[in-house]
C-alpha cells in the first residue's frame, strides 16, 4: 500500500487567492489527439476474452475510437482495450486480471461526463458498463428496485412509470447517461431542489472495489444505521474507488399535474430573488432554472426556435410545479404577488410545455457549436449568486479579452454553468480565475460533473489539506494498486505497474 502524500492532520484550509501554483498548459490530459495506447501482451489479452468473450474484447481502433473522445470533444485519448463485461462477475473479474496484471482501468458508463474522468487519456483499458442493462427486483409497493449500471436515466424513469412511481433524478443527457455513471458522479440536475442529487436515490450499490472485492447490499432497507455508508462513498467518487455494478434506487411519487412557466426579469438580481421566493412559497416547486438573454439567442439563433417573448429580458427562470393536484391556482396566485416580473409564459399541456423547457435544455449543445468550451459548473451562496453571475464575463474578460461567456443553471440549487468560448483549449487561465472567484466568494468549483482530469489542478480551493489527506487514504485502501482511474479527482498516485504491456 503506497503512503498517502497530499497533506497532514488537522492542517487549515489554505486560501485560494494567489497561493497556486501556476495552471498546467496543456500537461496531456487535454486533446491527447497523437497520443496511443499501449498493446497489451496477447496473454493478458486471452485472459480478458475467456471473461467477458471474444467480441467482447474490442481492439478494433476506429470501434475503440468512439470510447476515447468525451461528449464534449475537448478530452480525447486513447485505450489500449475496450472491454464489455456483461454482469457483475465479469465486472469482479476483469478487475482482478487487471489489478494483477497492472493495466489501468478507466470505468465508462454513458460517456456524458464533462470533466474528462471517463476517458482513456493515458492508454488506459476502458471498462465499458453499457451491456449492464437489466433492472430487476421491482417492488411496486414499496417503490424501489434495483438497475444494474448500464441503465440509462431515461430507462429508469420509464420503468418507474411502468411501475406506478417516477425517479427523481432527471437531467439533459438522461438518453446516454447511465446509473453507473450518475452514481460515479452523484450527478444532479433539474429536480435537485426537490428529491436531492443521486446519492438522496440511493439505498444501496453493488460495487467492485480496487482491491478486487465485490460489496453486494441491495436489500432496499429505507433505514440501516449499520456503520459507514459504501454506497454514499461510492457517490461522487468518479470511478476511483471501485466499479458500480448495480444499485437499489428508491423511486418517488407520480405527480402528473404539471405547470411549466418561463418568466422575464430586467436584471439577474431580480430572476434570483424570484428564484428564492418561489421556492418558499411553492412547496410544489419541482425545478426552477435560470438562463441569460444571450444565451437565449444563441439557443434560438442555433435551434430555430422563436424566442418565448416579443420583447428580449436581461435574465430568465423556468420553473416547473408539479403535483397530484392542478397547481395553476397557487401558481398563477404567487406569480402575481411579484410586481417585478416583466413577462410570463405558462404551459400545462405536454407539448407545449417540452417546448418551453428546450430555450434551457439546448444551451448546452448550442454553445458548443462555437467549438469545445471551456465548461466550469460551480455552485455559490445563495446571497453571492446574483453578484457572481454580473461579475464573472468580466472578470473572464481581464484575462482573456476575445472569450465570450455563457452562463445558465440551476438557480434554486446556486448552480451556475459558466462555458466560456473563444479561448484555446489548453488555456487553462481563464478556468483558474473563475474557479479562484466562486471559490473567493465562498462557492464550490465543482456542483454537479465533478472534479475528474479537467479540475484536478484546483482541488485545493474548496477542500482542505485535511480533507484531501482523508480522500487519498480511502483511495488508498479500496484501490491499494491505483488501477481504477488514476489521475481522475486525485493526483497520480502509484502508476500501476504495466509488467504485462507488450515491449514496442
Ligand atoms: C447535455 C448534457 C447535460 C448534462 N446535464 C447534467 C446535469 O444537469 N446534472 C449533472 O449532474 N450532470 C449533467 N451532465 C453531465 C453527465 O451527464 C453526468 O455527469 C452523468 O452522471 C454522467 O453519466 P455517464 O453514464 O455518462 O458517465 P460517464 O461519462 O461514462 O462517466 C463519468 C464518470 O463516472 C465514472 N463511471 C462511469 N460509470 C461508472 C461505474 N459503473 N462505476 C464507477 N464509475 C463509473 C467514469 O469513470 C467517470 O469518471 C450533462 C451532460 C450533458 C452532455
Amino acid at each position: 500500500m503506497h503512503s498517502v502524500p497530499y497533506g497532514g492532520r488537522n492542517e487549515k484550509r489554505r486560501y485560494p487567492t494567489g497561493m497556486l501554483p501556476p495552471p498546467p498548459r496543456n500537461n496531456g490530459w487535454i486533446d491527447a489527439t497523437e497520443a496511443s495506447a499501449p498493446a497489451l501482451d496477447p496473454r493478458l489479452l486471452e485472459k480478458l476474452r475467456d471473461v467477458v468473450g471474444v467480441e467482447h474484447v474490442i481492439g478494433d481502433p476506429d470501434v475503440m475510437a468512439s470510447y476515447a473522445v468525451d461528449w464534449s470533444g475537448r478530452f480525447r485519448g486513447a485505450a489500449s482495450v475496450v472491454l464489455r463485461p456483461g454482469n457483475g462477475l465479469e465486472v469482479a473479474a476483469v478487475v482482478d486480471v487487471c489489478r494483477e496484471a497492472g493495466v489501468a482501468l478507466v470505468p465508462q458508463g454513458g460517456n456524458t461526463g464533462l470533466v474528462g474522468g471517463g476517458v482513456p487519456l493515458h492508454g488506459e483499458a476502458v471498462l465499458s458498463l453499457r451491456r449492464l442493462s437489466r433492472i430487476t427486483d421491482v417492488d411496486q409497493v414499496g417503490g424501489q428496485f434495483t438497475a444494474e449500471a448500464g441503465v440509462s436515466v431515461a430507462d429508469v424513469q420509464t420503468a418507474a412509470h411502468a411501475a406506478g412511481w417516477d425517479y427523481g433524478i432527471d437531467l439533459g443527457s438522461r438518453d446516454s447517461a447511465t446509473v453507473g455513471g450518475t452514481i460515479a458522479t452523484n450527478a444532479g440536475g433539474l429536480q435537485v431542489l426537490r428529491y436531492g442529487a443521486t446519492r438522496a436515490q440511493l439505498l444501496g450499490v453493488e460495487a467492485v472495489f480496487g482491491t478486487g472485492a465485490t460489496v453486494s447490499h441491495l436489500g432496499g432497507l429505507t433505514k440501516d444505521n449499520t456503520g459507514y455508508d459504501l454506497g454514499g462513498l461510492l457517490c461522487g467518487s468518479e470511478g476511483t474507488l471501485g466499479v458500480v455494478t448495480a444499485a437499489r434506487l428508491r423511486l418517488v411519487p407520480q405527480t402528473p399535474e404539471r405547470v411549466v412557466a418561463v418568466l422575464g426579469f430586467a436584471s439577474t438580481s431580480a430572476a434570483v430573488e424570484t428564484a428564492f421566493l418561489l421556492r418558499q412559497s411553492l412547496p410544489d416547486l419541482h425545478s426552477l432554472e435560470l438562463f441569460l438573454e444571450e444565451g437565449l439567442a444563441l439557443v434560438c439563433a442555433t435551434s430555430g426556435l422563436t424566442p418565448p417573448f416579443a420583447d428580449g429580458h436581461r435574465a430568465y427562470l423556468l420553473a416547473e410545479v408539479a403535483s397530484q393536484r392542478d397547481p395553476m391556482p397557487e401558481v398563477v396566485e404567487v406569480l402575481e404577488s411579484v410586481p417585478w416580473i416583466d413577462a410570463v409564459a405558462v404551459a400545462t399541456e405536454p407539448a407545449r410545455r417540452a417546448q418551453l423547457w428546450r430555450y434551457r435544455e439546448l444551451h448546452t449543445e448550442a454553445v458548443n457549436t462555437l467549438g469545445a468550451p471551456h465548461k466550469l459548473d460551480v455552485t455559490l451562496p445563495a446571497t453571492a449568486l446574483a453578484s457572481f453571475i454580473d461579475a464573472v464575463p468580466g472578470v473572464v474578460r481581464e484575462v482573456a479579452p476575445g472569450a465570450t461567456t455563457w452562463l445558465f443553471g440551476h438557480a434554486a440549487d446556486g448552480n451556475v454553468h459558466v462555458n466560456i468560448t473563444g479561448v484555446e483549449p489548453d488555456d487553462l487561465t481563464v478556468d483558474e480565475r473563475v474557479l479562484v472567484f466562486a471559490a473567493e466568494l465562498g462557492g464550490s468549483i465543482s456542483a454537479e460533473h465533478g472534479i475528474g482530469r479537467a479540475k484536478i489542478h484546483w482541488l485545493s480551493l474548496t477542500r482542505s489539506p485535511a480533507e484531501i489527506h482523508a480522500m487519498a487514504a480511502i483511495k488508498a485502501a479500496l484501490d491499494p494498486d491505483g488501477v481504477l482511474n488514476p489521475g481522475v479527482l486525485l493526483p497520480l498516485g502509484p502508476r500501476p505497474r504495466g509488467d504485462q504491456v507488450a515491449a514496442g
